[in-house]
């Protein structure tokens, strides 16, 4: 569905946002002392990797707090990182369109003021949750207003650290070819799975040739499963966004399997969009953060109510509760599933389980996973509160730093930020969720200014003592 872009309010309104940020402008005075490596080459502050709402809305906070030296990498072309023009399959976002964060805090940077200056008066009233197309513009038009630098279709390799340089090298694979950025610190803004990967069950990939089965997060052809059988694994919104986009390309069928009795109808991230659960619960005691988390993990994933009914209201979708999938098989070219209430036949396979938390599975962690503490480094649940995937989650610093699995071997990790889902046990919502990014941002801006300041600490108190600008001859 494209929305049709109306001749522009957004030139005034982009005016708009650049007079306030004029109007809050302070401190003004730049305070990161630019650097350089021994052989000249530039060392930025801040390397962001990922180019999405996270990255970007990080990158605005840095400048706002003077950072001067700031990169956003993207492996996507401009403007189209994360799901919302490549994968995601839903109409619209799955959360209320109130939810504000890119802006932080100023008014004509939020999602609200960049729709009413399209679409008028009453517009906003009228919409009911945000085209992901729109979201997706206004994240480019967000980027554009703030000038925000973006180096787009670059892939970031494994980050290594360069003691004698005091900093990051960032191997980058661009359309320039290979080439070695330096800096400071870097931000792993790196999307919803950037602490581990989407990854197909070990049942079906060893039990299925490829060519029946796609991950949500594929690259799915719908037109090749039109008057075709569809199973899909899992009940969360993705499951349901990708039944109905088979049905409306013309699939025979679509079997949707989930483990649970009934469908999950409570959605716990509403219940967390509150201040103290949003600001805070990165300040609570290990003990408390994980039961939080993995009561909100417990309750389950659901799909919005609408995104339920643009399923159900197909003729051939089926749900099948209570079938979760134990194994299955390929008998000539389809699939036999073997649930825990009966076998289904399917022509293909559209798997919904998700991503795990696995840091060994970035690329951009590589050379100094093995160092990273986590939370089985850290933190013994009792017997009954485990979760295997939450002992993956990295133990973080309060500013969304890396932790050492061994203190003294890899110092360098402090310098090096998760701001991915990954962070969510011990962060709360980052931003790999809208609802999050409103404080966790905030948060991140603060570990990294805190980092600075406190690693040249010994240069500042240098330019106080030297210090000689006159308040009058
Ligand atoms: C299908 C789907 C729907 C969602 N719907 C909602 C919703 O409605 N509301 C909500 O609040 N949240 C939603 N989320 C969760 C979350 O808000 C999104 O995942 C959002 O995209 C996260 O923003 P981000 O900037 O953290 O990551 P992304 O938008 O994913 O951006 C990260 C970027 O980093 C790039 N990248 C990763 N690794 C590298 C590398 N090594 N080198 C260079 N680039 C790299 C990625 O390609 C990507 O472009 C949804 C998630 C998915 C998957």
């Amino acid at each position: 569905m494209d929305v049709p872009v109306p001749p522009s309010g957004l030139d005034s309104l982009s005016r708009q946002v650049r007079r306030e940020l004029e109007l809050l402008d302070y401190p003004r005075r730049p305070w990161v002392t630019p650097r350089k490596s021994r052989s000249g080459a530039t060392i930025y502050d801040v390397i962001i990797v990922g180019g999405g709402q996270s990255g970007l809305t990080t990158a605005f906070g840095l400048s706002r707090e003077r950072v001067g030296s700031v990169l956003v990498v993207d492996q996507n072309e401009l403007d189209h990182a994360g799901p919302w023009l490549n994968f995601a399959r839903m109409r619209t976002l799955r959360t209320p369109k109130y939810l504000t964060g890119p802006d932080l805090g100023v008014p004509s940077l939020t999602p609200r003021a960049y729709y009413e200056a399209q679409f008028g008066d009453g517009s906003w009233e009228a919409l009911g949750l945000i085209p992901k197309e729109l979201w997706a513009r206004y994240l480019a038009w967000y980027r554009v207003t703030l000038g925000i630098p973006v180096e787009p279709e670059t892939r970031v390799g494994a980050v290594e650290w360069d003691e004698a340089e005091r900093c990051f090298v960032v191997p980058c694979e661009g359309r320039a070819g290979p080439r070695s950025l330096l800096a400071r610190r870097v931000v792993l803004a790196t999307g919803i799975d950037g602490s581990g990967e989407w990854r197909v069950p070990a049942a079906v990939k060893d039990a299925l040739p490829e060519h029946l089965y796609s991950h949500t997060r594929d690259a799915i052809d719908f037109e090749a499963l039109r008057g075709r059988r569809v199973a899909v694994l899992g009940a969360g919104a993705s499951a349901f966004d990708n039944a109905a986009t088979a049905l409306e390309h013309g699939a025979a069928e679509v079997r949707l399997l989930f483990r649970r009795q009934k469908l999950v109808n409570v959605n716990a991230y509403r219940w967390a969009e509150f201040v103290g659960f949003l600001k805070h619960h990165a300040d609570l005691p290990d003990a408390e953060k994980w039961r939080f988390i993995l009561q909100i993990l417990r309750m389950g994933q659901l799909p919005p109510a609408d995104t339920l009914a643009r399923a159900q209201q197909q003729p051939g979708f089926f749900l099948h509760a209570g079938s979760g999938f134990q194994s299955l098989r390929a008998r000539e070219d389809a699939v036999e599933i073997v649930t825990s209430s009966g076998v289904i036949t399917a022509d293909f396979v559209i798997v919904a389980t998700g991503f795990v938390t696995d840091l060994a599975a970035r690329p951009e962690l590589a050379r100094v996973e093995q160092h990273i503490a986590r939370w089985a480094d850290r933190y013994e649940p009792p017997a009954e509160e485990q979760s295997e995937d939450l002992l993956r989650h990295p133990y973080l610093g309060p500013g969304f730093e890396f932790t050492e699995r061994s203190p003294g071997e890899a110092p360098y990790l402090n310098y090096l930020y998760n701001y991915t889902f990954g962070g969510l046990l011990s962060m709360g919502f980052g931003g790999a969720s809208i609802s999050g990014l409103k404080y966790s941002a905030a948060r991140l801006v603060s570990g990294i200014t805190r980092s600075l300041f406190v690693e040249d600490s010994a240069a500042h108190y240098q330019s106080l003592r030297t210090f000689e600008e006159a308040e009058f001859q």
